[in-house]
């Protein structure tokens, strides 16, 4: 499967530079666009905080879908590529005063508040502009996902949402409030989600919280169950697009809907994933006393997943077709955990071979640093080259 990289053109441009395959990700628009197309109270907005490239959100946004940001940054960003206010929704714990002034000056769709002190800094804001904030709760439904721990956000112990027995507090307490309405619940469990029993406790637990509300005589606009589907790191050729009937099925049969509802998904990871590549140049080939180095010129400042999750990423060299031989391929930065894979077979690489870094579309360009004062990488969009 080399034949998807265009090898040629890559051999003047400065590595390392993610590489974007915008038919994969065209096809995989159209693959969830498909999927929810069954549903006709389905909507989608992408997670902004998985990639923000202009070139990618553009894209996105010719989908027809809206986005999900959590910060002031990616609100900027999204405006930028085009979205309406009408199509973002905020969410995150730390909202401040500029943040949430910005979402009022657009007059985004909804914030997705995390605690009374948020809602009440934002109904006061609100009322300074003489308008009436669309806000929805994110409650934590204390489900686990079974994925890193690093990533799962539904815990009772985590920082995010508010407490399910709070939740009549929260939605009484806004009813008094002038300068805000309630609109819908808010909920993400965690990310890399590929067990779709995860997100059946989570349509279990909504569902008991809405017979709840229905209880108190509470109607709720929509419902939004965040994202988290995860992709396959091992095989990025054979499945480059992730199982999204599956996905959309479980919510659709599992999740009881009032009429006139709608349900809000807000998929990052699984929309971007595999149409992105880290493209890196071998600098050096060591011999270590029991093992061989493939050092490259990309280091954790470029993809930091393998160093702060241990997060898999399959590597490929792309221009050598030679024997395989094993290989620990380790960039320039001075860390131990600067890795991005141990003992990985490899074409046998030579200095210069260009080596592909897969499924580093999401998580990836958006979380480079410029540790050790280097460059951020550069993005190449193959409908440019
Ligand atoms: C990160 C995040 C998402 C997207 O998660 P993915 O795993 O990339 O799909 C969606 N909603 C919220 C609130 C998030 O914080």
């Amino acid at each position: 499967m080399k034949g998807q990289f265009p090898v040629d053109r890559f051999q003047n441009i400065r590595t390392p530079f993610y590489y974007y395959d915008m038919e994969l990700l065209r096809a995989t628009l159209d693959a969830i666009k498909a999927e929810m197309s069954k549903h006709d109270n389905f909507m989608m907005h992408y997670a902004v905080k998985a990639n923000a490239n202009q070139s990618v959100l553009r894209q996105i946004k010719r989908a027809g879908f809206g986005v999900d940001c959590v910060s002031g940054g990616e609100i900027e960003a999204s405006l930028r590529a085009g979205f309406p206010g009408s199509k973002i929704v905020y969410a995150g714990v730390g909202k401040s005063d500029w943040e949430i002034n910005l979402g009022l000056d657009n007059d985004i769709f909804c914030f997705n508040v995390e605690s009374l002190p948020e809602l009440e800094v934002i109904n006061e804001l609100a009322a300074a502009k003489g308008k009436v904030a669309r806000v929805a709760f994110r409650l934590n439904p204390n489900v686990g996902a079974h994925t890193h721990a690093n990533i799962t956000t539904g815990l009772a112990e985590n920082k995010f949402g508010i407490a399910m027995r709070d939740m009549e507090t929260v939605i009484a307490e806004a009813a008094k409030l002038q300068n805000v309405r309630f609109v819908g619940l808010h909920f993400h469990i965690g990310s890399q989600i590929l067990d779709m029993g995860d997100f059946q406790a989570l349509c279990n637990r909504i569902n008991e919280l809405q017979d709840q509300l229905e209880r108190h005589h509470i109607s709720v606009e929509h419902i939004n169950v965040g994202g988290g589907l995860g992709v396959d790191y091992q095989h990025p050729n054979r499945v480059p697009i992730p199982d999204f009937h599956a996905y959309f099925d479980t919510y659709a049969r599992r999740l009881k809907l009032r009429p006139g509802q709608t349900l809000h998904f807000e998929l990052g990871r699984a929309v971007v994933a595999q149409c992105g590549s880290l493209i890196t140049r071998t600098l050096y080939i060591k011999e270590g006393a029991t093992k061989k180095f493939c050092i490259v010129d990309a280091g954790f400042t470029d993809l930091i997943r393998p160093a702060l999750y241990q997060a898999y990423h399959k590597i490929e060299n792309i221009t050598s077709q030679e024997p395989m031989e094993a290989y620990d391929v380790v960039g320039p930065i001075c860390e131990s955990t600067d890795v991005f894979g141990k003992q990985r077979d490899l074409n046998a690489c030579h200095r210069g071979d260009l080596l592909a870094i897969r499924t580093a579309g999401a998580y990836g360009e958006i979380m480079a640093s410029c540790y050790n004062c280097r460059p951020l990488p550069t993005a190449i969009i193959s409908d440019d080259l």
